[in-house]
């Protein structure tokens, strides 16, 4: 398949700090197991995906959905032949800078940030966290993670030019990142987009023929179910044709990804550094239906009334903690409030909620400004 192009681990740029070798596990191997043990790993546990629980045991959490992309992203990386090790270790710290409560979170620190002139971005946000806030590890801050696993994090979703931010610099701006890491955003999606119908399905919000209606390559693939499983439930149905659309999309992600590493001419990992777009792409059809799944998504589920109340309250406490460390950083617990003296205290403050779990945030939120019984999201 695509061997030819896969990052070979032993000419990666290295570490910040030069370590010895491990017996037996690569960098890339040990790259992906210091993720798993990192505190930021485990603190997706409790960070929501889209659905808050309390309605169902049964929604994904960002850990569970990380969990999902990296079994897609191996898969894929296995069958193009690519470095599975790699692909695991991003596909595995693809979300971990993300804030409690979603995307209502990252838009509520955004909000708050660009106050002054900054921004909140959950991939930078988790490139600090492995390169400073982690500490585990006498010899260093962070965790020590290869060139190209930093690389990945900040570019799995998209490329930058130079001078955009100083972070960014040291990562290639200009450059495309090696194909592994290409996989993550369209492995990403094809995990959100089905476990998120899955999802809206459980909650109620949906029933099999809205997909149907909006989604042609889904209309197909349940009329055959239903040819297939006449007596199955609607349940059972409603399952089978979501397999086979992961499959399809999955599948039209590795037709794609080949078809365009083709016509590039790319013959080894430089070429596709260089080369000015992308490899890992869908083929059009299969890209078509993962785009009119996001609509569909979009229009019934994330801006349905269901969610829309949570995410405007969820945003407000954000707003509201925030300003409330920024008047009172004194408040903060250490290292924060001696940091809040050191740097500057939006930063602090931005750090300090953008690590917090849903639930921790609650308790904070609770502590700091609500005395009187708050009522957890429903
Ligand atoms: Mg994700």
């Amino acid at each position: 398949m695509l061997a030819r192009l896969r990052f070979p681990v032993d000419r990666s740029r290295g570490r910040r700090y030069p370590e010895p070798e491990h017996p037996y596990r690569n960098a890339f191997q040990r790259d992906r197991d210091r993720v798993v043990h990192s505190r930021a790993f485990r603190r997706l546990e409790a960070k929501t995906q889209v659905f808050t629980p309390g309605l169902s045991d049964h929604f994904r959490n960002r850990l569970t959905h990380t969990i999902e992309v990296a079994q897609i992203a191996r898969t894929l990386a296995n069958v193009l032949q690519l470095d599975e090790d790699l692909t695991e270790a991003l596909a595995l710290a693809h979300d971990i800078g993300h804030p409690p409560f979603a995307h209502a979170g990252e838009e509520a620190l955004n909000g708050e940030m660009e106050r002054f002139g900054e921004r909140f971005d959950h991939n930078l946000h988790a490139l600090r966290i492995v390169e400073s806030f982690e500490l585990r590890y006498a010899r260093f801050p962070g965790l020590n993670l290869s060139f190209e696993v930093r690389e990945g994090i900040v570019k799995h979703s998209h490329d930058f030019a130079a001078g955009e931010s100083p972070l960014l610099d040291a990562y290639l701006p200009g450059w495309r990142p090696p194909l592994e890491a290409q996989l993550i955003d369209p492995a990403d999606e094809v995990a959100y987009n089905t476990a998120d119908l899955d999802d809206a399905w459980s909650a109620g919000l949906i029933v099999a023929e809205d997909v149907s209606e909006a989604v042609p390559q889904y209309r197909e693939i349940h009329q055959a179910v239903e040819t297939q499983f006449p007596g199955a439930t609607e349940r059972e149905r409603f399952y089978e044709a979501l397999r086979q659309l992961i499959d399809l999309l999955v599948s039209g992600l590795i037709e794609g990804t080949v078809t365009a590493a083709e016509a590039s001419g790319a013959a080894g990992f430089e070429d596709v550094r260089a080369h000015p777009a992308r490899l890992a792409q869908f083929t059009p059809e299969a890209g078509e239906t993962s785009r009119a799944l996001k609509r569909f998504l979009y229009t019934r589920v994330y801006a349905s009334d269901a969610l829309g109340s949570d995410r405007r309250l969820s945003m407000a406490r954000i707003a509201e903690l925030f300003r409330f460390f920024l008047a009172s950083p004194e408040r903060l617990p250490q290292p924060y409030a001696q940091q809040a003296l050191e740097a500057p205290a939006h930063r602090v403050v931005c750090d300090y909620i953008a690590g917090m779990t849903d639930a921790f945030f609650l308790r904070t939120y609770e502590l700091m400004l609500s005395p009187a019984a708050i009522r957890p999201l429903s």
